[in-house]
């Protein structure tokens, strides 16, 4: 059975008749989903003869520099002016593994008053209602599975060449962490094994993406886990901080903290982790959870920010000390369900 309605179906396939330029587009800090599915998805409509671009917001980081197509994708921060050109002229727009325009917060107007039908494929909660044309399936493992499901809904296997396969791949597995949450769908597995059939060597991919630290970033891991995490155990909790100048010290680039967060996460009986990055005009904060204390909500009530159950994001505005003093003391409010959350996923997940 389809994830998709057939309504949107059938208005994507008459919308990819036409042979007007097309833009694909992903949000802020792109990661290996965002990537993954985008360059999958721009690769496919390429192989198809589309006129099509891809246009990600910022730098992407280095270990997912390597995916097949990279090279290609045009980035705003550099390319302001060409980006724009291609927004306005485009009479289709693909806005992947985000839900609602500010997400990709350098062109957010841009993208707004663009003139082009928009289409949304994506994973997250609540979508907003600006899209002409919606994919959105909460309950999968990522963008790039979706990217599966259409070009199989559109086509056939035999369209997922081995690097649109690859790209899928990093998504379905970065999304996932390797495959420890939001990985309880069969049809992700069932999705894999294609991959693999059409060439994608899962361990190669595993090294280029996981293994590829600099000795400055392994040490920056090192430093976060001993000088800034702090735990309260009390709250079921545990948070990371790094300030600008900690973040200098460690020649901090894009993609340094990615995964950060996780460690604290991992912590025995510790079911919501945060990680704080002191930015220039505003404090970066990412969330995880285990089972069911919802961090999407939690950063959209205190941080303008979401994302999903067990991951999100959001920014605070106040200097990095006081976030965190901020933070500790909203923790009381939480407390019966982190105490409560932490039982139940002491002997099961959910
Ligand atoms: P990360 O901590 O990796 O930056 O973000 C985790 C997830 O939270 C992302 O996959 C994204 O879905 C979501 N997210 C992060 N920041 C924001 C934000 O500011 N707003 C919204 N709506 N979602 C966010
Ligand atoms: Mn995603």
């Amino acid at each position: 059975m389809s994830k998709f309605s057939q309504h949107a179906l059938v208005e994507l396939k008459s919308l990819l008749h036409s042979s007007a330029p097309i833009v694909i587009t992903t949000h802020y800090n792109p990661d290996g989903d965002a990537l993954g599915a985008s360059l999958a998805w721009f690769q496919f409509l390429q192989n198809r003869g589309k006129n099509v671009s891809l246009i990600v917001p910022n730098d992407f980081p280095d270990f997912l520099a390597w995916m097949p197509g990279a090279d290609k994708a045009l980035i705003y921060f550099h390319h302001r002016q060409q980006a724009e050109r291609l927004l306005k002229e485009a009479k289709l727009i693909f806005c992947l593994d985000f839900n609602v325009f500010s997400r990709v917060e350098l062109f957010t107007k841009e993208l707004a008053q663009a003139t082009a039908a928009k289409v949304l494929i994506d994973h997250h909660p609540d979508p907003d209602s600006t899209f002409d044309v919606t994919f959105s399936v909460k309950e999968t493992s990522s963008t790039a599975e979706l990217i599966f499901d259409l070009i199989n809904e559109l086509g056939s296997t035999q369209e997922i060449t081995q690097p649109i396969a690859e790209c899928l791949y990093v998504g379905i597995m970065t999304d996932t962490g390797s495959f420890s949450y939001a990985c309880n769908y069969p049809e992700t597995y069932l999705a894999i094994a294609c991959l693999v059939e059409q060439g994608v060597d899962c361990e190669a991919i595993h090294r280029l993406v996981y293994d590829t630290y600099a000795e400055s970033r392994m040490r920056l891991l090192g430093f976060c886990l001993s000088e800034r995490m702090v735990v309260l155990d009390e709250f079921a909790t545990a948070y990371i901080w790094l300030s600008m100048d900690d973040l200098d010290r460690f020649n901090f680039k894009p993609g340094d903290t990615e995964g950060v967060v996780n460690y604290a996460l991992s912590i025995k009986g510790i079911v919501f982790a945060a990680l704080f990055t002191e930015k220039e005009d505003k404090v970066r904060i990412s969330f995880r959870s285990k089972g069911d204390f919802k961090v999407n909500e939690f950063a959209k009530t205190l941080y303008n920010g979401g994302g999903h159950k067990n991951a999100s994001g959001g920014d605070a505005f106040l200097p990095l000390a006081e976030t965190l003093k901020q933070f500790e003391s909203v923790l009381s409010e939480y407390k019966t369900k982190l105490l409560e959350t932490s039982g139940q996923t002491a002997y099961r997940n959910n």
